[in-house]
Protein backbone atom coordinates (compact mmCIF):
# COMPACT_ATOMS: atom_id res chain seq x y z
CA UNK A 1 0.00 0.00 0.00
CA UNK A 2 2.49 2.40 1.39
CA UNK A 3 4.83 1.91 -1.64
CA UNK A 4 1.55 2.14 -3.89
CA UNK A 5 1.03 5.75 -2.65
CA UNK A 6 4.33 6.56 -3.64
CA UNK A 7 4.49 5.49 -6.81
CA UNK A 8 0.75 7.61 -7.37
CA UNK A 9 2.51 10.85 -5.61
CA UNK A 10 5.90 10.22 -8.02
CA UNK A 11 3.01 9.39 -11.42
CA UNK A 12 1.24 12.69 -10.36
CA UNK A 13 5.00 14.89 -9.29
CA UNK A 14 6.10 14.23 -12.96
CA UNK A 15 2.65 14.44 -14.93
CA UNK A 16 2.35 17.07 -17.42
CA UNK A 17 -1.37 17.07 -17.23
CA UNK A 18 -3.44 15.52 -14.81
CA UNK A 19 -7.37 15.06 -15.13
CA UNK A 20 -9.20 13.78 -11.68
CA UNK A 21 -12.67 11.85 -12.91
CA UNK A 22 -14.71 12.17 -9.44
CA UNK A 23 -17.11 9.42 -8.96
CA UNK A 24 -20.17 8.81 -6.59
CA UNK A 25 -17.51 7.33 -3.77
CA UNK A 26 -16.32 11.19 -3.89
CA UNK A 27 -19.86 12.52 -2.95
CA UNK A 28 -20.86 9.47 -0.52
CA UNK A 29 -17.94 11.21 1.77
CA UNK A 30 -19.73 14.18 2.31
CA UNK A 31 -22.58 11.67 3.54
CA UNK A 32 -24.53 11.43 0.16
CA UNK A 33 -26.08 8.90 -1.24
CA UNK A 34 -26.91 8.67 -4.78
CA UNK A 35 -29.64 6.72 -6.35
CA UNK A 36 -28.42 3.81 -7.12
CA UNK A 37 -27.86 3.02 -3.50
CA UNK A 38 -30.08 0.17 -2.80
CA UNK A 39 -31.22 1.02 0.59
CA UNK A 40 -32.02 4.75 -0.61
CA UNK A 41 -33.70 3.79 -4.03
CA UNK A 42 -36.26 2.15 -1.62
CA UNK A 43 -36.60 4.54 1.03
CA UNK A 44 -37.43 6.90 -1.73
CA UNK A 45 -40.19 4.46 -3.48
CA UNK A 46 -41.66 3.77 -0.51
CA UNK A 47 -41.98 7.79 0.46
CA UNK A 48 -43.12 9.02 -2.80
CA UNK A 49 -44.60 5.71 -4.39
CA UNK A 50 -42.13 6.48 -7.64
CA UNK A 51 -38.47 5.05 -8.05
CA UNK A 52 -35.83 7.69 -7.74
CA UNK A 53 -35.34 7.57 -11.50
CA UNK A 54 -39.03 8.07 -12.39
CA UNK A 55 -38.92 10.69 -9.97
CA UNK A 56 -35.66 12.85 -11.40
CA UNK A 57 -36.58 12.41 -14.81
CA UNK A 58 -37.57 14.75 -17.57
CA UNK A 59 -41.24 13.49 -18.25
CA UNK A 60 -42.01 13.64 -14.45
CA UNK A 61 -40.65 16.94 -13.97
CA UNK A 62 -43.06 18.24 -16.96
CA UNK A 63 -45.83 16.21 -15.76
CA UNK A 64 -45.86 16.46 -12.05
CA UNK A 65 -44.08 19.64 -11.13
CA UNK A 66 -45.32 19.89 -7.48
CA UNK A 67 -44.30 16.28 -6.87
CA UNK A 68 -40.83 16.75 -8.61
CA UNK A 69 -40.31 19.74 -6.33
CA UNK A 70 -41.36 17.97 -3.33
CA UNK A 71 -39.03 15.61 -4.01
CA UNK A 72 -35.88 17.45 -5.48
CA UNK A 73 -35.86 19.55 -2.39
CA UNK A 74 -36.30 17.08 0.48
CA UNK A 75 -34.01 14.18 -1.23
CA UNK A 76 -31.28 16.47 -3.48
CA UNK A 77 -30.93 20.20 -1.84
CA UNK A 78 -31.94 19.18 1.81
CA UNK A 79 -29.55 16.49 1.93
CA UNK A 80 -26.88 18.56 0.10
CA UNK A 81 -23.22 16.44 1.03
CA UNK A 82 -21.09 18.35 3.30
CA UNK A 83 -17.54 19.42 1.84
CA UNK A 84 -15.28 16.68 2.23
CA UNK A 85 -11.51 16.53 3.18
CA UNK A 86 -10.55 14.58 -0.16
CA UNK A 87 -11.76 18.13 -1.74
CA UNK A 88 -9.46 19.74 0.02
CA UNK A 89 -6.36 17.56 -1.30
CA UNK A 90 -7.95 18.53 -4.91
CA UNK A 91 -7.59 21.71 -4.30
CA UNK A 92 -4.25 22.33 -3.33
CA UNK A 93 -2.98 19.73 -6.17
CA UNK A 94 -4.87 22.81 -8.10
CA UNK A 95 -2.28 25.55 -5.87
CA UNK A 96 0.53 23.39 -6.41
CA UNK A 97 0.21 23.47 -10.73
CA UNK A 98 -0.50 20.14 -10.56
CA UNK A 99 -4.18 19.64 -11.50
CA UNK A 100 -5.22 20.08 -15.20
CA UNK A 101 -8.95 19.56 -14.54
CA UNK A 102 -11.64 17.88 -12.66
CA UNK A 103 -14.32 15.92 -14.25
CA UNK A 104 -17.22 15.65 -11.85
CA UNK A 105 -20.50 13.72 -11.65
CA UNK A 106 -21.97 15.54 -8.93
CA UNK A 107 -24.41 18.26 -8.91
CA UNK A 108 -23.29 19.87 -5.95
CA UNK A 109 -20.18 21.68 -7.25
CA UNK A 110 -18.05 19.70 -4.95
CA UNK A 111 -14.88 20.30 -6.09
CA UNK A 112 -15.12 23.63 -7.65
CA UNK A 113 -16.48 25.05 -4.38
CA UNK A 114 -13.25 22.81 -2.66
CA UNK A 115 -11.53 25.32 -4.27
CA UNK A 116 -10.46 23.67 -7.63
CA UNK A 117 -10.46 26.13 -10.54
CA UNK A 118 -11.52 24.13 -13.84
CA UNK A 119 -14.16 21.93 -12.82
CA UNK A 120 -16.69 19.97 -15.31
CA UNK A 121 -19.81 19.12 -14.02
CA UNK A 122 -20.97 17.07 -15.90
CA UNK A 123 -24.22 16.39 -14.89
CA UNK A 124 -25.42 19.92 -13.96
CA UNK A 125 -25.39 21.61 -10.48
CA UNK A 126 -27.94 22.72 -8.41
CA UNK A 127 -26.44 25.97 -7.39
CA UNK A 128 -27.94 27.06 -11.36
CA UNK A 129 -31.21 27.24 -12.22
CA UNK A 130 -33.21 29.40 -14.15
CA UNK A 131 -36.56 30.84 -15.28
CA UNK A 132 -38.16 28.12 -18.34
CA UNK A 133 -39.81 31.15 -19.60
CA UNK A 134 -37.46 34.27 -19.41
CA UNK A 135 -34.20 32.79 -18.59
CA UNK A 136 -33.87 35.06 -15.66
CA UNK A 137 -31.33 32.88 -13.12
CA UNK A 138 -31.65 31.94 -9.41
CA UNK A 139 -29.69 30.65 -6.59
CA UNK A 140 -30.00 27.50 -4.73
CA UNK A 141 -31.08 29.35 -2.12
CA UNK A 142 -34.27 30.59 -3.75
CA UNK A 143 -35.67 27.32 -4.90
CA UNK A 144 -35.07 25.91 -1.22
CA UNK A 145 -37.18 28.21 -0.22
CA UNK A 146 -40.25 28.60 -2.16
CA UNK A 147 -43.44 26.98 -1.09
CA UNK A 148 -44.52 24.06 -3.82
CA UNK A 149 -42.76 25.26 -7.41
CA UNK A 150 -40.57 28.08 -7.69
CA UNK A 151 -41.78 30.37 -9.71
CA UNK A 152 -39.70 33.51 -11.24
CA UNK A 153 -40.28 36.88 -9.36
CA UNK A 154 -40.39 38.64 -13.39
CA UNK A 155 -42.99 36.50 -14.89
CA UNK A 156 -44.49 33.95 -12.80
CA UNK A 157 -42.65 31.03 -14.96
CA UNK A 158 -41.78 27.82 -13.19
CA UNK A 159 -37.77 27.79 -12.49
CA UNK A 160 -35.80 24.45 -13.32
CA UNK A 161 -32.16 23.69 -11.73
CA UNK A 162 -29.84 23.83 -14.36
CA UNK A 163 -28.94 19.62 -13.81
CA UNK A 164 -29.67 16.65 -16.33
CA UNK A 165 -32.68 14.65 -15.24
CA UNK A 166 -33.13 11.24 -16.21
CA UNK A 167 -33.78 11.10 -20.04
CA UNK A 168 -32.32 14.42 -21.25
CA UNK A 169 -29.71 15.16 -23.19
CA UNK A 170 -26.02 16.19 -21.43
CA UNK A 171 -24.64 18.78 -23.12
CA UNK A 172 -22.62 17.33 -25.71
CA UNK A 173 -20.20 20.82 -26.15
CA UNK A 174 -19.53 20.58 -22.21
CA UNK A 175 -18.77 16.70 -22.83
CA UNK A 176 -16.70 17.18 -25.97
CA UNK A 177 -14.44 20.00 -24.06
CA UNK A 178 -14.18 17.36 -21.19
CA UNK A 179 -13.25 14.83 -23.68
CA UNK A 180 -10.33 16.69 -24.83
CA UNK A 181 -8.72 17.20 -21.11
CA UNK A 182 -8.64 13.69 -21.21
CA UNK A 183 -6.96 13.36 -24.30
CA UNK A 184 -4.61 15.99 -23.56
CA UNK A 185 -4.04 13.98 -20.02
CA UNK A 186 -0.62 12.44 -19.06
CA UNK A 187 -2.33 10.97 -16.27
CA UNK A 188 -5.42 10.06 -15.20
CA UNK A 189 -6.64 9.76 -11.92
CA UNK A 190 -10.22 8.20 -11.76
CA UNK A 191 -11.54 8.33 -8.06
CA UNK A 192 -14.33 6.78 -6.46
CA UNK A 193 -15.91 5.41 -9.79
CA UNK A 194 -14.87 2.10 -11.76
CA UNK A 195 -14.28 1.01 -15.27
CA UNK A 196 -17.70 0.29 -15.73
CA UNK A 197 -19.57 3.54 -15.01
CA UNK A 198 -21.56 4.46 -17.73
CA UNK A 199 -21.33 7.90 -17.08
CA UNK A 200 -17.06 7.78 -17.02
CA UNK A 201 -16.64 4.71 -18.77
CA UNK A 202 -16.29 7.04 -22.69
CA UNK A 203 -14.03 9.44 -20.92
CA UNK A 204 -11.71 6.99 -19.65
CA UNK A 205 -11.74 4.94 -23.33
CA UNK A 206 -10.57 8.33 -24.71
CA UNK A 207 -7.55 8.80 -22.45
CA UNK A 208 -4.22 8.09 -24.47
CA UNK A 209 -1.96 9.35 -21.66
CA UNK A 210 0.56 7.47 -19.35
CA UNK A 211 -0.81 5.81 -16.52
CA UNK A 212 -4.15 5.39 -15.76
CA UNK A 213 -4.91 5.64 -11.72
CA UNK A 214 -7.75 4.13 -10.16
CA UNK A 215 -8.51 4.14 -6.84
CA UNK A 216 -11.83 2.95 -5.66
CA UNK A 217 -13.71 0.96 -2.49
CA UNK A 218 -14.39 -2.18 -4.21
CA UNK A 219 -11.92 -4.37 -6.10
CA UNK A 220 -13.26 -5.08 -9.13
CA UNK A 221 -12.74 -8.23 -11.65
CA UNK A 222 -11.40 -5.81 -14.78
CA UNK A 223 -8.90 -3.37 -12.47
CA UNK A 224 -6.15 -4.95 -14.47
CA UNK A 225 -6.63 -2.71 -17.29
CA UNK A 226 -5.57 -0.30 -15.29
CA UNK A 227 -1.34 0.87 -14.84
CA UNK A 228 -1.99 1.65 -11.05
CA UNK A 229 -5.00 0.18 -9.23
CA UNK A 230 -5.52 1.26 -4.95
CA UNK A 231 -8.06 -0.26 -3.45
CA UNK A 232 -9.16 1.45 -0.81
CA UNK A 233 -11.66 4.91 0.23
CA UNK A 234 -10.25 8.02 -2.53
CA UNK A 235 -10.02 9.64 0.85
CA UNK A 236 -7.79 7.31 2.72
CA UNK A 237 -5.45 7.62 0.20
CA UNK A 238 -5.95 11.82 -0.75
CA UNK A 239 -4.83 11.98 2.64
CA UNK A 240 -1.74 10.15 2.43
CA UNK A 241 -0.44 12.37 -0.93
CA UNK A 242 1.76 15.68 -0.26
CA UNK A 243 0.64 18.52 -1.80
ZN1 LIG B 1 -39.20 34.57 -15.64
Amino acid sequence: MERKIQLLQRMLDESRYTVVLCGLEMTEEGGYYSFKNQSRAYEIEEQYGASPEELYSSRYFNTRPEKFYEFYKQEILEAMPAMTASGKVLAAMDRAGKLGCVISENIFDLSLRSGCRNVFGIRGSVFRNYCLWCKQEYPMEYIKGAKGIPRCEKCGGMIRPRVFLYGEQVDSQLVTRAMMEVEQAEVLLVLGTYLNSEVFYPYIRSFQGKYLVMVHEFEQYDDYKADLVIVDEPKNVLAKLQF
